[in-house]
């Protein structure tokens, strides 16, 4: 079998035909060496949004199931249009679902993780056509119902299809030329990293740098698959995904990242004794609420308050089983707001350097930002801010770690 290459295009790529041109463009380098392509692509730039909001109208908590057969649509016409393209420019090629592959996943609708993907199935239509044209995003459960991987989830889609085809790269090709120090789009400063490690990257996907979405950085990780982060609309090289090296280890931070989608919560004068935070926490995670940052102050005459943060989408569920929780754990108030966004300072270099955290702190000061919460590993500092500062916290951080 020749070499297989898995590229992957996000929506802005394939908003419409010129870009798919384009695209287009890029498929041909590898087929030009003779090698085969799996091309993964996203839904048109816009067209998810558009989708959901369209669920919305019906209801504001439309069946699971069936709004995953919605979204997943946006990715069905991608393929169809581009492959109706590509043949027409006489490559051999063909769109496939994810369901006809199939990439088999649990039945977590809106974030479903993949289990299995049938690479045999992938080969042997490979011998039929040159190129693959899979629709990302989606998959199947057990029972044959469509799947989404949750927001940004074609990187997980290709990355995972890379890593079943034991190929050493995929590129993710997209509308930046890279992975850079912090979000270029707000920060003219922003400088394109050209290596960085999976953790690194992890943390910065994380702590909310969309570039690549978190679970395409752990099965990348997990398969030593290196990730190409690169331009659709330019041949510049971009940002290598990979193992940590020495080189990298020189950098104090490598990145900047922001997270919008952000929500607090408080307990005020909860009773503080052994078994509040289980109480409060287990109805949380047994409802797939991923939670956060948590703070518990200490106890003053026996009550303490605990704040914790949710995504914006998980608030009203969180205070809704909570408001359940008052008989049991007898908090004096619950307060939320949804008005809050987190900042991080990312880096390797940050396990050997100290001083980091006050670093950040005076940063902050120097702009009157105040800090609502702090949560730091080893390999990162978040703070919790008012939402409207994040850009000037974005540019501050980043000016005082990256230059
Ligand atoms: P695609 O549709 O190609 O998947 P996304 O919008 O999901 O693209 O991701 C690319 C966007 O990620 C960029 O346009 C940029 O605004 C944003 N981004 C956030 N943080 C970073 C970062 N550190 N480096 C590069 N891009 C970033
Ligand atoms: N179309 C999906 C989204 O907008 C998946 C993706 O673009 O990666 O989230
Ligand atoms: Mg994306």
């Amino acid at each position: 079998m020749k070499n297989i290459v898995v590229q992957k295009f996000g929506g802005t790529s394939v908003r419409n035909l010129e870009c798919m041109r384009q695209v287009l463009n890029n498929v041909r380098r590898p087929l030009a060496n003779g090698d085969k392509v799996i091309v993964v692509l996203s839904a048109m730039a816009g067209e998810t949004n558009r989708l959901i909001a369209l669920a919305r109208q019906w209801s504001d908590h439309p069946d699971p199931a069936e709004m995953d057969s919605l979204v997943s649509t946006g990715e069905q016409i991608s393929v169809a249009l581009f492959s109706m393209m590509a043949k027409d420019e006489g490559i051999k090629c063909r769109s496939v679902l994810g369901f006809q592959i199939p990439i088999e996943t649990d039945n977590s609708y809106g974030k479903a993780r993949i289990e299995d993907i049938d690479s045999e199935k992938l080969l042997k239509m490979l011998e039929i056509d040159d190129v693959l044209v899979v629709a990302g995003f989606q998959g199947v459960d057990a029972i044959g119902r469509i799947t989404t991987l949750g927001r940004g989830g074609s990187d997980t889609s290709a990355v995972a299809v890379a890593a079943a085809l034991k190929a050493e790269m995929c590129e993710i090709y997209t509308d930046v030329p890279g992975v850079f120090t912090t979000d270029p789009n707000i920060c003219a400063e922003a400088r394109k990293i050209d290596r960085i490690s999976y953790d690194e990257m992890l943390e910065m996907a994380s702590m909310g740098a969309k570039v690549l979405q978190i679970r395409s950085v752990e099965f990348a990780k997990k398969y030593n698959v290196a990730v190409h982060v690169r331009s659709t609309f330019s041949d510049e090289p971009g940002t290598m995904v990979t193992q940590e090296d020495t080189v990298m280890e020189a950098v104090q931070v490598s990145g900047v990242a922001y997270d919008k989608d952000q929500a607090q919560v408080t307990l005020v004068g909860v009773i503080d004794e052994p078994g509040v935070c289980a109480s409060i926490f287990t109805p949380i995670a047994e409802n797939k609420i991923l939670v956060d940052m948590i703070v518990q102050n200490p106890s003053k005459d026996g009550r303490t308050d605990i704040t914790f943060t949710v995504t914006r989408a998980d608030l009203d569920a969180t205070l809704k089983l909570i408001e359940g929780l008052k008989g049991e754990i007898g908090y004096q108030a619950l307060l939320s707001d949804k008005n809050v966004s987190k900042v991080s300072v990312i880096g390797v270099g940050m396990r050997n350097h100290s001083g980091v955290a006050a670093k950040a702190f005076r940063a902050m000061r120097d702009e009157n930002i105040n800090i609502l919460m702090i949560s730091t590993s080893e390999i990162k500092l978040s703070c919790l801010i008012e939402d409207k500062y994040t850009e000037l916290a974005v540019r501050t951080l980043h000016q005082t770690f990256v230059g």
